[in-house]
């Protein structure tokens, strides 16, 4: 993805989820400054998302492209600035100290990866789960996001004008 269309999407998926726009920053500084080893970060101390420079032009998992793990990132990542506003929570704060598979397992993450694979599924209609495990509880999450959050019927009118290829595919709604 190149940043004018991240920047786009990032735009997009806070209108949708009603929430102010992160400032955005590609390069890789962050990750080595902080030593982490992940490629996508929200930081709520200056409310802001950290792509890795290397991380957006590459997919994560077989199964999706470039472009669609970089949109399976963005919706995570946007998703835990929505935590923030709603309920004040830092991500770092939050699962520091904690290894991989602790943090797989918090709230927060299990919220960010349940947002991301279901706007997968609205966008590609890939219903695969990353993989991450907890897939029992990311499942029920997404459960729960379809039945109770009002922002799925204005899905269409945020992402109908990007490329044809990661159109929205209306499968869900
Ligand atoms: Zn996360």
């Amino acid at each position: 993805m190149k940043r004018k269309q991240i920047k786009e999407t990032i735009n997009r998926l806070c209108e949708l989820l009603e929430i102010p726009v992160p400032t955005l920053t590609i390069d890789d500084a962050f990750f080595t400054d902080n030593g982490l080893e992940i490629d996508y970060a929200f930081d709520a101390e200056d409310y802001s998302i950290h792509i890795r420079a290397s991380a957006k032009d590459e997919s994560q998992v077989d199964y999706l492209t470039p472009e669609q793990s970089a949109m399976y990132g963005l919706a995570h990542e946007v998703r835990h600035a929505w935590q923030f506003q709603r309920e004040g929570i830092d991500p770092f704060a939050a699962l520091e100290n904690l290894s991989a598979r602790e943090r797989n397992r918090t709230r927060i993450e299990i919220d960010a990866n349940a947002f991301a694979t279901y706007f997968q599924f609205l966008l590609y209609g890939i219903d695969k789960i990353n993989d991450i495990p907890n897939h029992k509880r990311i499942d029920e999450r997404m459960g729960e996001i379809m039945r109770t959050e009002t922002w799925q019927g204005r899905v269409e009118k945020y992402f109908s004008t990007l490329p044809r290829k990661i159109r929205f595919s209306g499968k869900l709604l």
